[in-house]
Protein backbone atom coordinates (compact mmCIF):
# COMPACT_ATOMS: atom_id res chain seq x y z
CA UNK A 1 0.00 0.00 0.00
CA UNK A 2 1.71 3.16 -0.87
CA UNK A 3 1.52 6.30 1.31
CA UNK A 4 -1.03 7.87 -0.37
CA UNK A 5 -3.75 5.30 -0.54
CA UNK A 6 -6.37 6.03 2.00
CA UNK A 7 -8.18 3.18 3.29
CA UNK A 8 -11.83 2.48 2.46
CA UNK A 9 -14.62 2.88 5.31
CA UNK A 10 -17.31 0.43 5.76
CA UNK A 11 -20.94 0.07 7.40
CA UNK A 12 -22.40 -3.14 8.04
CA UNK A 13 -25.46 -4.61 8.80
CA UNK A 14 -24.92 -6.87 11.41
CA UNK A 15 -28.16 -8.12 12.51
CA UNK A 16 -28.62 -11.04 14.62
CA UNK A 17 -25.63 -12.11 16.28
CA UNK A 18 -26.10 -15.61 15.26
CA UNK A 19 -24.43 -13.77 11.74
CA UNK A 20 -21.40 -14.74 13.99
CA UNK A 21 -21.86 -18.79 13.36
CA UNK A 22 -23.92 -19.07 10.49
CA UNK A 23 -23.03 -19.64 7.27
CA UNK A 24 -25.66 -17.50 4.69
CA UNK A 25 -25.48 -14.87 2.14
CA UNK A 26 -24.44 -11.70 4.32
CA UNK A 27 -21.77 -13.89 6.44
CA UNK A 28 -19.86 -14.39 2.58
CA UNK A 29 -20.95 -10.51 1.62
CA UNK A 30 -18.69 -9.82 4.55
CA UNK A 31 -15.69 -12.10 3.65
CA UNK A 32 -15.99 -10.79 -0.12
CA UNK A 33 -15.61 -7.02 1.38
CA UNK A 34 -12.52 -8.67 3.59
CA UNK A 35 -10.79 -9.75 0.37
CA UNK A 36 -11.67 -6.73 -1.71
CA UNK A 37 -10.06 -4.41 0.50
CA UNK A 38 -6.13 -3.90 1.34
CA UNK A 39 -5.17 -4.95 4.43
CA UNK A 40 -5.15 -2.13 7.55
CA UNK A 41 -2.91 -1.79 10.20
CA UNK A 42 -5.51 -1.56 12.19
CA UNK A 43 -9.26 -1.26 13.19
CA UNK A 44 -11.34 1.18 14.83
CA UNK A 45 -15.17 0.49 15.09
CA UNK A 46 -18.09 2.28 16.35
CA UNK A 47 -20.65 -0.20 17.56
CA UNK A 48 -24.36 0.42 18.04
CA UNK A 49 -23.86 -1.91 21.03
CA UNK A 50 -21.30 0.80 23.27
CA UNK A 51 -23.27 3.45 24.14
CA UNK A 52 -21.86 6.08 27.20
CA UNK A 53 -22.10 9.48 28.55
CA UNK A 54 -19.11 10.87 27.06
CA UNK A 55 -17.01 9.39 24.12
CA UNK A 56 -14.36 6.13 25.07
CA UNK A 57 -11.87 4.26 23.10
CA UNK A 58 -11.24 1.19 24.19
CA UNK A 59 -7.01 0.83 25.41
CA UNK A 60 -5.82 -2.42 26.41
CA UNK A 61 -3.44 -5.21 25.10
CA UNK A 62 -6.13 -7.95 24.82
CA UNK A 63 -9.82 -6.39 24.62
CA UNK A 64 -12.12 -9.66 25.44
CA UNK A 65 -14.76 -10.68 23.44
CA UNK A 66 -17.78 -9.57 25.17
CA UNK A 67 -21.25 -11.96 25.19
CA UNK A 68 -23.15 -8.93 25.09
CA UNK A 69 -26.84 -10.72 24.53
CA UNK A 70 -28.95 -13.55 26.24
CA UNK A 71 -31.14 -16.87 24.91
CA UNK A 72 -28.58 -17.31 21.91
CA UNK A 73 -27.11 -21.23 22.11
CA UNK A 74 -24.28 -22.32 23.81
CA UNK A 75 -22.00 -22.36 20.52
CA UNK A 76 -22.57 -18.53 20.14
CA UNK A 77 -21.04 -17.69 23.76
CA UNK A 78 -17.86 -20.09 22.96
CA UNK A 79 -16.63 -17.90 20.37
CA UNK A 80 -13.78 -16.01 20.77
CA UNK A 81 -12.33 -13.68 18.85
CA UNK A 82 -8.97 -12.54 20.40
CA UNK A 83 -7.62 -9.69 18.33
CA UNK A 84 -5.06 -7.58 20.11
CA UNK A 85 -5.98 -3.81 21.09
CA UNK A 86 -3.75 -1.10 20.08
CA UNK A 87 -3.12 1.67 22.95
CA UNK A 88 -1.43 3.23 20.02
CA UNK A 89 -4.26 3.77 17.94
CA UNK A 90 -6.19 4.89 21.19
CA UNK A 91 -4.46 7.67 21.78
CA UNK A 92 -3.96 8.70 18.55
CA UNK A 93 -7.89 8.54 18.01
CA UNK A 94 -8.09 10.73 21.47
CA UNK A 95 -5.36 13.29 20.09
CA UNK A 96 -7.54 13.90 17.08
CA UNK A 97 -10.88 14.44 18.87
CA UNK A 98 -11.18 18.30 20.28
CA UNK A 99 -14.94 18.22 20.55
CA UNK A 100 -15.10 16.33 23.61
CA UNK A 101 -12.45 14.76 25.98
CA UNK A 102 -12.22 11.13 25.34
CA UNK A 103 -12.18 8.93 27.90
CA UNK A 104 -9.43 5.84 27.61
CA UNK A 105 -11.05 2.84 28.33
CA UNK A 106 -10.05 -0.94 29.69
CA UNK A 107 -13.06 -2.15 31.17
CA UNK A 108 -15.02 -2.89 27.89
CA UNK A 109 -13.66 -5.29 24.85
CA UNK A 110 -15.04 -6.20 21.44
CA UNK A 111 -18.86 -6.58 21.60
CA UNK A 112 -20.69 -8.35 19.53
CA UNK A 113 -21.49 -5.63 16.89
CA UNK A 114 -17.78 -5.76 16.64
CA UNK A 115 -16.50 -8.79 16.59
CA UNK A 116 -19.75 -10.47 15.22
CA UNK A 117 -19.05 -9.08 11.62
CA UNK A 118 -15.00 -8.91 12.19
CA UNK A 119 -14.18 -12.07 12.15
CA UNK A 120 -15.79 -12.98 8.72
CA UNK A 121 -13.47 -9.86 7.38
CA UNK A 122 -10.54 -10.83 8.95
CA UNK A 123 -10.61 -14.42 10.83
CA UNK A 124 -7.31 -15.15 11.92
CA UNK A 125 -8.04 -12.40 14.41
CA UNK A 126 -4.25 -10.70 13.76
CA UNK A 127 -5.11 -7.25 12.65
CA UNK A 128 -5.61 -4.90 16.06
CA UNK A 129 -9.20 -3.71 16.99
CA UNK A 130 -9.98 -0.77 18.82
CA UNK A 131 -14.09 0.29 19.80
CA UNK A 132 -15.03 3.93 20.19
CA UNK A 133 -18.52 4.57 22.07
CA UNK A 134 -21.30 6.50 20.88
CA UNK A 135 -22.43 9.00 23.71
CA UNK A 136 -25.94 8.44 24.22
CA UNK A 137 -26.36 12.00 24.99
CA UNK A 138 -25.71 13.62 21.89
CA UNK A 139 -27.38 14.57 18.90
CA UNK A 140 -27.14 13.13 15.58
CA UNK A 141 -25.19 16.16 14.06
CA UNK A 142 -22.84 16.04 16.67
CA UNK A 143 -21.32 12.52 16.11
CA UNK A 144 -21.67 13.31 12.23
CA UNK A 145 -19.21 16.10 13.04
CA UNK A 146 -17.03 14.07 15.44
CA UNK A 147 -16.23 11.80 12.98
CA UNK A 148 -14.82 14.46 10.64
CA UNK A 149 -12.47 14.67 13.52
CA UNK A 150 -10.50 11.14 12.98
CA UNK A 151 -11.06 11.28 8.98
CA UNK A 152 -7.06 11.49 8.96
CA UNK A 153 -6.95 7.82 10.62
CA UNK A 154 -7.68 6.36 7.00
CA UNK A 155 -4.38 7.65 5.85
CA UNK A 156 -2.66 5.34 8.24
CA UNK A 157 -4.00 2.05 6.88
CA UNK A 158 -6.86 2.28 9.94
CA UNK A 159 -9.81 0.50 8.70
CA UNK A 160 -13.28 2.49 9.94
CA UNK A 161 -16.31 0.42 10.27
CA UNK A 162 -19.54 1.48 11.72
CA UNK A 163 -21.30 -1.44 12.91
CA UNK A 164 -25.30 -1.04 13.49
CA UNK A 165 -28.55 -1.48 10.97
CA UNK A 166 -29.98 0.93 8.67
CA UNK A 167 -33.71 -0.19 9.44
CA UNK A 168 -33.80 -1.84 13.04
CA UNK A 169 -37.05 -2.08 14.81
CA UNK A 170 -36.67 -4.84 17.42
CA UNK A 171 -40.01 -4.41 18.58
CA UNK A 172 -41.42 -5.37 15.37
CA UNK A 173 -39.86 -8.22 14.08
CA UNK A 174 -42.14 -10.91 12.44
CA UNK A 175 -41.15 -13.76 14.41
CA UNK A 176 -42.44 -16.01 12.15
CA UNK A 177 -40.38 -14.93 9.29
CA UNK A 178 -37.22 -14.84 11.54
CA UNK A 179 -34.89 -15.78 8.32
CA UNK A 180 -36.86 -14.54 5.71
CA UNK A 181 -35.78 -12.26 3.37
CA UNK A 182 -39.11 -9.73 4.28
CA UNK A 183 -39.99 -6.69 4.96
CA UNK A 184 -42.76 -4.54 6.39
CA UNK A 185 -43.99 -1.54 4.14
CA UNK A 186 -42.65 0.93 6.32
CA UNK A 187 -39.24 -1.00 6.58
CA UNK A 188 -38.95 -0.91 2.71
CA UNK A 189 -39.70 2.67 2.25
CA UNK A 190 -37.10 4.06 4.87
CA UNK A 191 -34.40 1.62 4.12
CA UNK A 192 -34.79 3.19 0.15
CA UNK A 193 -35.05 6.88 0.70
CA UNK A 194 -32.16 6.79 3.60
CA UNK A 195 -30.37 4.43 0.03
CA UNK A 196 -31.25 7.10 -2.34
CA UNK A 197 -29.51 10.11 -0.14
CA UNK A 198 -26.61 7.53 0.64
CA UNK A 199 -26.34 7.73 -3.04
CA UNK A 200 -26.93 11.49 -4.10
CA UNK A 201 -24.78 12.91 -0.91
CA UNK A 202 -27.60 13.76 0.47
CA UNK A 203 -26.78 13.44 3.86
CA UNK A 204 -28.58 16.30 5.61
CA UNK A 205 -32.16 14.60 5.70
CA UNK A 206 -30.00 11.42 7.11
CA UNK A 207 -28.90 13.78 10.38
CA UNK A 208 -32.08 15.32 10.72
CA UNK A 209 -33.25 11.85 10.71
CA UNK A 210 -36.17 12.37 13.22
CA UNK A 211 -37.84 15.07 11.43
CA UNK A 212 -38.58 12.67 7.97
CA UNK A 213 -41.85 10.79 8.66
CA UNK A 214 -43.54 8.06 9.93
CA UNK A 215 -41.41 5.68 7.97
CA UNK A 216 -38.39 6.46 9.80
CA UNK A 217 -39.67 6.69 12.88
CA UNK A 218 -40.48 3.23 13.11
CA UNK A 219 -37.29 2.10 11.06
CA UNK A 220 -34.87 4.74 13.58
CA UNK A 221 -37.52 4.33 17.15
CA UNK A 222 -33.67 4.48 18.86
CA UNK A 223 -30.74 5.84 17.37
CA UNK A 224 -28.31 3.19 18.61
CA UNK A 225 -28.25 1.42 15.32
CA UNK A 226 -28.64 3.76 13.18
CA UNK A 227 -25.54 6.32 14.20
CA UNK A 228 -22.56 4.34 13.15
CA UNK A 229 -24.53 4.65 10.02
CA UNK A 230 -23.75 8.94 9.98
CA UNK A 231 -19.87 8.35 10.92
CA UNK A 232 -19.41 5.81 8.12
CA UNK A 233 -20.72 8.64 5.64
CA UNK A 234 -18.77 11.50 7.22
CA UNK A 235 -15.56 10.31 5.87
CA UNK A 236 -16.79 10.72 2.64
CA UNK A 237 -14.62 12.96 0.38
CA UNK A 238 -15.93 14.34 -2.85
CA UNK A 239 -14.06 12.13 -5.03
CA UNK A 240 -14.78 8.77 -3.62
CA UNK A 241 -17.73 6.74 -4.57
CA UNK A 242 -20.41 4.53 -2.29
CA UNK A 243 -21.18 1.05 -3.15
CA UNK A 244 -24.34 -0.93 -1.27
CA UNK A 245 -23.59 -4.86 -0.55
CA UNK A 246 -25.68 -6.97 1.73
CA UNK A 247 -28.68 -5.17 0.44
CA UNK A 248 -32.01 -6.94 1.89
CA UNK A 249 -34.37 -7.04 4.39
CA UNK A 250 -34.38 -9.97 7.36
CA UNK A 251 -37.76 -10.53 9.65
CA UNK A 252 -39.45 -7.83 8.22
CA UNK A 253 -38.17 -5.00 10.47
CA UNK A 254 -34.43 -5.04 9.97
CA UNK A 255 -32.42 -4.62 7.01
CA UNK A 256 -28.85 -5.89 6.80
CA UNK A 257 -27.97 -3.24 3.71
CA UNK A 258 -24.22 -2.29 4.28
CA UNK A 259 -22.13 -0.20 2.61
CA UNK A 260 -18.19 0.87 1.49
CA UNK A 261 -16.94 4.16 0.92
CA UNK A 262 -13.81 4.26 -1.53
CA UNK A 263 -12.27 6.52 -3.69
CA UNK A 264 -12.73 6.50 -7.05
ZN1 LIG B 1 -27.14 -4.96 17.13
Amino acid sequence: MNSTSKMPVLFLGHGSPMNAIEENEFVTGFRKIGKEIAKPNAILCISAHWETKGTFVTAMQNPPTIHDFSGFPRALFDVQYPAPGSLELAQQTKGLITKTEVGLDDKWGLDHGAWSVIKHLYPDAEIPVIQMSIDYTKPARYHYELAKEISSLRQNSILIIGSGNIVHNLRMVAWNKLNEEFAFDWATEANETIKHHILNGDFQPLIDFKSQGSAFNLAIPTPEHYLPLLYTLAFKEDNENITLFNDKPVAGSLTMTSIKIDTV
